[in-house]
């Protein structure tokens, strides 16, 4: 039974969206604040964190940050008004991998929580594939530049294995976030920009340390993105 930490100041959200988790297995601790939140990730482990960022005493974007921090491998999604565009992407990068805007469909909420779950995409998931000097072990979940290796979270590797399984080929947005998240994904797909710029990032740390040149992350404008080989010269 997956665990979940729900973090919901709003008594309406926080007793449907409880109730939901419960009906769907979930085993849930509900906190009404950051600093309750910040309390049980400091008891406590959760397979998932849902957060709103609107919180009464804590900064949610901190609260974020601080249980990524606690909790490294555990999924969080945030919960933002409709028009809070920057709050999203703040909160992506303070380590949330995923969001969803008030109100709340259930059923949406649950189809994305079942996908975070499912570890990886069913099909290609133990392959091993090399692009230059980037090798993707699939059955191992790990993934390494040369001789260093990526420390990837969860939906991070799925999508460098997703990229790296065809390399110099452009994959479009959609199948990306179809393989990698969801079948029946919608809604904006900022999660996947995010993603693609987190392991843009670590590949160029990773490069930076003296390993050997990365393949690139390129952006196909109106179309997705493609895993280019580094340049043999
Ligand atoms: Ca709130």
């Amino acid at each position: 039974m997956a665990s979940v930490l729900l973090v919901e100041d709003d008594e309406t959200i926080g007793r449907l969206l409880d109730d939901a988790l419960r009906a769907n297995r979930y085993r849930t601790i509900w906190c009404r604040s950051g600093g309750e939140a910040l309390e049980a990730v400091s008891r406590e482990a959760a397979d998932l964190v849902i957060l709103d960022l609107g919180l009464p005493d804590l900064d949610g974007v901190d609260v974020c940050r601080a249980v990524r921090q606690r909790l490294p491998g555990t999924v969080i999604v945030i919960l933002t008004a409709r028009d809070a565009e920057i709050d999203v992407v703040v909160g992506l990068e303070a380590g949330a991998d995923d969001y969803l805007t008030k109100p709340i469909r259930l059923t949406e909420l649950m189809a994305r929580l079942r996908a975070h779950l499912r570890r990886g995409p069913a099909g290609a998931s133990s392959a091993v594939h090399i692009v230059g000097e980037l090798r993707v072990d699939g059955s191992a979940r790990r993934a390494w530049l040369g001789e260093h290796e990526l420390e990837l979270r969860a939906k991070e590797f799925d999508l460098l294995a997703r990229l790296a399984a065809e390399p110099a080929t452009a994959i479009s947005r959609t199948a990306l976030m179809s393989d990698v998240w969801d079948d029946n994904w919608r809604g904006s797909t900022k999660t996947l920009d995010v993603h693609v710029a987190a392991l843009r990032r670590k590949l160029e740390q990773a490069a930076d340390l003296g390993g050997p040149k990365a393949p690139e992350i390129a952006t196909l404008r109106g179309f997705g993105y493609r895993l280019e080989p580094p340049d043999r010269g």
